[in-house]
């Protein structure tokens, strides 16, 4: 773990090993000795919990040291969490062991402490859940401990000792280095523990805890050309190999250039035997390493520039809203905000909604500030993870690039936080507790650090404009608003067509393209350009159902159908469950009427795919959605295609709307908008039109100008209106104004209780006790209990209630545990979401 990756616990409680990264210690708490204990997670396995122990006289804890503690027979090491100036309920001063030694100081940036304090308080979830979200998986499991020969041994002779101690001993002695893991010598006796404690107290041996090993970095393998051998020695399939490598620059990964020749890995070996390509195992491609040199600040136009100005000499917390219209330039004005922090020793933190879809922008940052950036997110191996933490301890500055998690970053010296595309969904966490949204996170941390928080988005969350507003003609507002207006080189937006799909059916057009839409896709091939096609997709509509009885085939554990996957016509089709992971093989006859007719429903971008191969034979598609991009780098692998022109068409879903600046992109087509529309949620105006526009966005970033074509079965629709319009402004207040009356976010609180369990019966019991409870104790306004959206999933029945309070209340001084935990029986788990924004 932590601990033992730079020190060897029983070594000395004196010596204090340079710990790298280690900042000096800086003491933001009162003098130690008001504290006379402390919570701190050991490091053991089997240590699920927080222990509490005693800070001897003299001794001087804070939170984020090293302890070496006695734990059971054992010192061993842990991390300080909390001091506490009384002990807890129920534990009497006597069974508390004291703090044997500090052994480190400063793992932690200051103030690190604190804010997941502030966390585990807000979203009322105990201190330790917020650790485990906060610190890497595995960070406080990965050292072994092993057992070493004292040396000199002790003066008694061996025969003083039970028989178990001197057979733990004789093995030991016969290992060439004295010592082993305590998992291994356990297994040397049943009575192990009691022989190493004899062993231990007598002086013969010692225990301490492995540094892991260091995360060797992944090799792969590399092709490269070589040039030799006459093409005439090749077969097509080889030569075809070769010009893939040779318009990639003559290296690829072996997998990429598999994945993109959709090839067999014989066929690449093939050619290396024939001298035409050499594979080897590498780190790095020399290519990625050159990247990264390139990029040079651009210079920047009059708008960036008065951006820029205003964010550049803030020292101290702000929050500032950049509302910049797609390709505003918003990127560039984030990386010269960074670039003199990092030369003044500071870090920055760049969050972005999901790292697989923003490819780009990730490049970006690394062209520009080349090894000073560090990705972060929960898609990295637990190793890697783990190594880039460690490397955030060190005191050089870094620009951290991750998902919401790495808020959690253990940077010191913050000295900007960014969030992109502030106003998407996937920065709020739904489960497991604590249901964080990182943005309030941020704002915290940014706090906590006294650095500006910088918030970009070309459709601001509702929030997020509500604070930037000022409330009367007299104040100031929270937030400093900032806005790009205008497309670098004044390129314009797109213009919206609002095609009435009504009027195509009546007037006989039984295709899901309408005219306008057909004879822009015509177009496309004539100029050679490129367009996009965006399905929205309620749920995961793909699905297996029966001609015959008009069923679709069920989860057996979850209200919800099976998702058909096919990625390939070869592949066997299986059924799979998106919300508990139950597959199964397609079967061939229907489970509920025993008939053979059943028909895979195809998703939304498969039908559209099959559409355009039907009408435009000539137009070749790239499907982007969840079932084509489920490997690690299938996006990037798919957008590097499409950007290089193996395709006229990409066909997709949400995932479009993110990150995708591709100049040769003209037209943008939304297939369908009706889906997204007439969500329920309260939100659902707001998300329309957030994903509208932000696809729309994506058209006519380049030379020539793009054009949109939105079809709908509701052109009156108010988001389809402000879309067509780009008008965001007025559709923030009139929504805002909506929101209000309707006693909604941002004017109350919301917390959504999420109750399940196994027996329907008992959790609708406990959903309506609570909510009766709830409304005895006048706590806010109750809506509720009601089945959840999904009512079951993996074999659990879902009950919700939602509760508005009015601003002044935060929802964390509510007596969670008096009004509702206790009333909970075991059977029946309960999840508070403070701020929801799902409600499936
Ligand atoms: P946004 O994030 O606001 O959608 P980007 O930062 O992606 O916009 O910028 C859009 C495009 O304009 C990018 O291709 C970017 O390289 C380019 N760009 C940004 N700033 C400048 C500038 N000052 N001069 C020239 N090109 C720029
Ligand atoms: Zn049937
Ligand atoms: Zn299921």
């Amino acid at each position: 773990m932590l601990l033992s990756a730079f020190m060897r616990l029983s070594d000395s409680s004196t010596h204090t090993p340079d710990l790298p990264g280690v900042a000096e210690r800086r003491s933001l708490y009162p003098a130690a000795a008001t504290f006379p204990w402390v919570e701190a997670l050991v490091d053991c396995p089997n240590a699920t919990e927080s222990y509490i122990y005693r800070i001897p006289n003299g001794m001087a804890v804070e939170p984020g040291d090293i302890l070496s503690v006695p734990f059971g027979a054992q010192q061993m090491g842990a991390l300080a969490v909390r001091r506490l100036m009384q002990l807890p309920e129920g534990l009497s001063v006597d069974e508390v062991r004291p703090v044997e030694a500090v052994v480190g100081h400063g793992f932690f940036p200051p103030g690190y402490w604190d804010l997941l304090q502030r966390v585990a308080t807000a979203y009322c979830t105990p201190l330790m859940q917020v650790v485990r979200t906060a610190l890497p998986p595995g960070l406080l499991r990965r050292s072994q401990r092993r057992i070493r020969i004292s040396d000199p041994a002790p003066l008694a002779p061996d025969d003083t000792l039970s028989p178990v101690a001197q057979t733990l001993l004789t093995v030991l002695r016969q290992s060439a280095t004295g010592d082993y893991t305590w998992t291994y010598l356990k297994r040397q006796s049943p009575r192990a523990n009691q022989g190493l404690r004899e062993l231990i107290q007598g002086g013969w041996v010692r225990s301490y805890l492995e540094p892991p090993k260091a995360v060797r970095p992944k090799q792969r393998q590399a092709v490269t050309l070589t040039g030799a051998s006459p093409l005439s020695d090749l077969s097509p399939r080889q030569r075809e190999v070769l010009e893939v490598l040779r318009r990639q620059g003559g290296e690829l990964w072996l997998q990429d250039l598999l994945q993109r020749c959709q090839t067999s890995s014989s066929v690449v070996q093939g050619l290396e035997k024939k001298g035409s390509v050499t594979i080897q195992r590498r780190e790095v491609l020399r290519r990625e390493m050159t990247a990264t040199t390139a990029d040079q600040p651009q210079t920047l136009t009059s708008d960036q520039a008065r951006v820029l100005a205003a964010i550049a000499p803030l020292r101290h917390y702000q929050s500032i809203l950049l509302h910049g219209v797609t390709g505003s330039g918003k990127t560039e004005v984030y990386l010269q905000a960074i670039a003199p922090l990092l030369q003044a020793g500071k870090s920055a933190l760049v969050l972005v909604p999901e790292i697989g879809l923003t490819p780009q922008l990730t490049d970006r940052v690394r062209a520009r500030f080349g090894d000073r950036v560090l990705v972060y997110h929960s898609a990295l191996s637990d190793g890697e993870r783990y190594d880039t933490w460690r490397q955030m301890l060190t005191p050089q500055p870094f620009v951290v690039i991750g998902t919401r998690s790495a808020i959690f970053a253990p940077l010191h010296q913050l000295g900007l936080i960014v969030l992109d595309e502030e106003h998407d969904g996937s920065f709020k966490q739904d489960q497991p507790a604590p249901c964080y949204h990182a943005r309030t996170v941020a704002q915290w941390r940014a706090q906590i650090s006294d650095c500006p928080l910088l918030l970009g988005s070309a459709t601001p969350a509702l929030e997020s404009w509500h604070r930037a507003q000022p409330t009367d003609s007299q104040s100031v507002a929270e937030t400093l608003y900032l806005s790009l207006p205008q497309r670098i080189h004044a390129r314009p937006q797109p213009p919206i067509q609002v095609v009435d799909m009504r009027q195509e059916l009546r007037q006989g057009n039984r295709s899901i393209f309408s005219r306008s839409l057909q004879e822009a896709l015509t177009a496309l091939r004539d100029r050679r350009q490129q367009g996009l096609l965006f399905i929205h997709r309620r749920g995961h509509s793909s699905f297996l159902s029966c001609r015959a009885c008009g069923e679709a085939v069920h989860c057996p554990h979850c209200d919800i159908s099976l998702t058909y996957h096919q990625p390939t016509p070869e592949a066997t089709p299986t059924l799979r469950c998106h919300y508990c992971g139950y597959a199964q093989r397609s079967p061939s006859l229907c489970p509920t009427c025993d008939s053979p007719y059943l028909k895979p429903f195809g998703s939304g971008t498969q039908r559209v795919v099959e559409a355009v191969e039907q009408q435009f034979p000539d137009l070749r598609c790239i499907r982007f959605d969840s079932d084509t991009t489920r490997t690690k780098g299938a996006h990037r692998a798919l957008l590097e295609r499409f950007a290089q022109g193996d395709a006229e068409l990409l066909v997709g879903t949400q995932m479009l709307t993110k990150g995708i600046d591709l100049p040769q992109v003209t037209l943008v087509g939304v297939v369908a908008a009706d889906g997204l529309l007439h969500l329920s949620d309260y939100r659902a105006g707001e998300r329309a039109f957030q994903v509208l526009l932000q696809v729309a966005g994506r058209a006519g970033r380049g030379d020539e100008p793009g054009r949109v074509i939105l079809q709908t079965y509701s052109p009156a629709h108010a988001v389809v209106q402000a879309v067509q319009r780009h008008q965001y402004d007025r559709f923030a207040s009139e929504e805002l104004h909506q929101r209000q009356l309707g006693f909604y976010p941002p004017y109350c609180r919301l917390v959504l209780l999420r109750l399940s369990g196994p027996d329907a019966a008992l959790v609708k019991q406990t959903a309506t006790a609570i909510a009766e409870r709830l409304r005895t104790a006048e706590m806010g306004q109750v809506l509720g209990p009601a089945p959840a959206a999904i009512a079951r999933v993996a074999r659990r029945f879902r009950w919700q209630i939602l509760l508005k309070f009015p601003l002044d209340v935060a929802p964390h001084t509510v007596d969670w545990e008096g009004l509702v935990r206790s009333h909970c029986p075991p059977q029946v788990s309960l999840t508070l979401d403070i701020d929801p924004l799902n409600f499936w």
